[in-house]
Parts: C-alpha cells; sequence; structure tokens
C-alpha cells in the first residue's frame, strides 16, 4: 500500500532537522511520492525545487500563497515563472484567496491570483487552489482566467457541496487533509463521502493540521494514514482501495512525473 501525500510544506523553517528524516519516516509508514509546496518566498520555493531535483520520491510545485500577495513583484514573478518550467515542478501553488486571516489585502489577493492562474495556464501546469472563506471569488477568478484548461486541485477542502460541484466542474479534484478527522467538520465530511470516486486526493498540509488522534502535535506526511482511514470509514471502503484509489488520482492529475515518482517507490526503487 502507498498513499500519496499531495500537499506538505518541508522547508527548513518548519523541519530544522532537515526534509529527509520526515520524509525517510513517511516511506516506513507507507507514505512516498510527497508534493512538496514551495511558496513563503524564492528561497522555499527554490528549497522545493532542489528538494525535488536531488529526490526521485518527491516533486515540487511552486507559487505565492494568498497570505504573501503583498511581496509578489515582477521580479519574484520572473523567478518562479523559470521554476514553474522545470520539470520536477507537477503545478502551480498553492495560490488562491483567504479572506479568514486577511494577512494581503483582498484586491490584491484577487490580482495576484489572477496573475499566477494566467501563468500556469500559460505552461499547461495544474494548479493548486488555496481558498478561506472566499468561495463566490475563488470561482469567479478560475472561470475568467480558463483554468479549466489545466484542471487542478481545492487543497485542503473545507467548504460544503454546492461548493464541491462547481470546483468539480471547472476540473478541479478535492484534495482532504486532517481537518476530514475533526468533529466539527460535518460538511466536510459529507463532501468526502459523496465526491466521485475518482476526484479525491489526500494530503497533510504539514507541518499544520495534524489530525484526530495527533491534533496539536507538528504534523508531518507520515500522519496522513489517519486521514486516509477516515476517508476510507466515511465512504464505506477499505483503507486499501482507498490507497490504491487516491494515488491513481493523484498520478492522473499531477502527470508522468509523479507517477514515476509513485513507481519508484512501489517498486523500493526510490
Ligand atoms: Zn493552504
Ligand atoms: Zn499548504
Amino acid at each position: 500500500m502507498l498513499l500519496v501525500d499531495t500537499h506538505c510544506h518541508l522547508d527548513p523553517r518548519y523541519f530544522a532537522e532537515g526534509a529527509d528524516p520526515p520524509i525517510e519516516r513517511a516511506r516506513s509508514a507507507g507514505v512516498g511520492a510527497l508534493i512538496c509546496i514551495g511558496v513563503g518566498g524564492l528561497p522555499a520555493a527554490e528549497n522545493a525545487v532542489q528538494l525535488a531535483q536531488r529526490r526521485s520520491d518527491i516533486v515540487a510545485t511552486v507559487g505565492v500563497h494568498p497570505h504573501d500577495a503583498l511581496e509578489n513583484s515582477p521580479e519574484l514573478e520572473a523567478s518562479l515563472e523559470r521554476l514553474i518550467g522545470d520539470e520536477r515542478v507537477v503545478a502551480v501553488g498553492e495560490i488562491g484567496l483567504d479572506y479568514h486571516y486577511d494577512r494581503s489585502p483582498r484586491e490584491l489577493q484577487r490580482s495576484v491570483f489572477a496573475r499566477y492562474v494566467a501563468l500556469a495556464v500559460r505552461h499547461r501546469k495544474p494548479i493548486v487552489v488555496h481558498t478561506r472563506n472566499a468561495k463566490d471569488d475563488t470561482l469567479e477568478i478560475l472561470a475568467a482566467e480558463g483554468a479549466r484548461e489545466v484542471g487542478g486541485v481545492i487543497h485542503c477542502f473545507s467548504e460544503d457541496r454546492e461548493f464541491a460541484r462547481a470546483a468539480l466542474e471547472l476540473d478541479f479534484d478535492l484534495s482532504f487533509s486532517g481537518i476530514l478527522t475533526f468533529k466539527n467538520a460535518a460538511s466536510v465530511q459529507d463532501v468526502a463521502g459523496w465526491a466521485p470516486q475518482e476526484r479525491i486526493l489526500v494530503e497533510t498540509d504539514s507541518p499544520y493540521l495534524s489530525p484526530v488522534p495527533l491534533r496539536g502535535k507538528s504534523c508531518e506526511p507520515a500522519y496522513i494514514v489517519h486521514t486516509a482511514r477516515r476517508l476510507a470509514e466515511l465512504r464505506g471502503e477499505a483503507l486499501e482501495r482507498i490507497a490504491e484509489l487516491t494515488t491513481e488520482n493523484a498520478a492522473r492529475r499531477f502527470g508522468s512525473r509523479l507517477a514515476e515518482a509513485i513507481r519508484l517507490c512501489q517498486t523500493g526503487r526510490a
């Protein structure tokens, strides 16, 4: 059995011991082919890409998180665009809108999001979307910028069926995090039980959102097993079947580089 963590942050600022120990602990737990999210400035993006170049079991994404919209600049955009061209970069993201924390002005969040959606479409790479309290604007920008041409993922899905339907319609898959294991997550659990089987993924969003029973601890990719088990319960499937499904879905969504990382992990050659 192999579970793919489709969204984790492995920067040195989160893992002082470096990225390799948590990756090895994940492998021991049956978790491999991680998608390392490179956001939070150029060094973090470069760090994710270098990790993916160094390790055959890791691929990367790069983007500008909505929290950091204020820090976007033509120079940053040009540097990230160069990284997006790298074959180990399988998606653009996470990008999106966060009206819960509002760390950057909303108008700016929207314009930066739109620019990077357009960049993803130009480079023919799928998009990893972060959205919080911003359902309508998120859908509107994705539609307006032609995101359907490349599709992507709604990461850390935390909305309802109505939003899920609209996202699926735009060719965005639904990725479930540790939130799925929380008691107060009824609408997310409802969507997880209902969503089409070929459109579901799992992720940790490490170092955030540790699943129950590890809630409160700093999260790492190995913990995804708890989220996958909850997803299996909600769908009335065996854990092995959920692993098989979500791993196939991840390979289909993120393309040949991830598919290769999955094969290498499954055959013990990574
Ligand atoms: Zn996020
Ligand atoms: Zn994230």
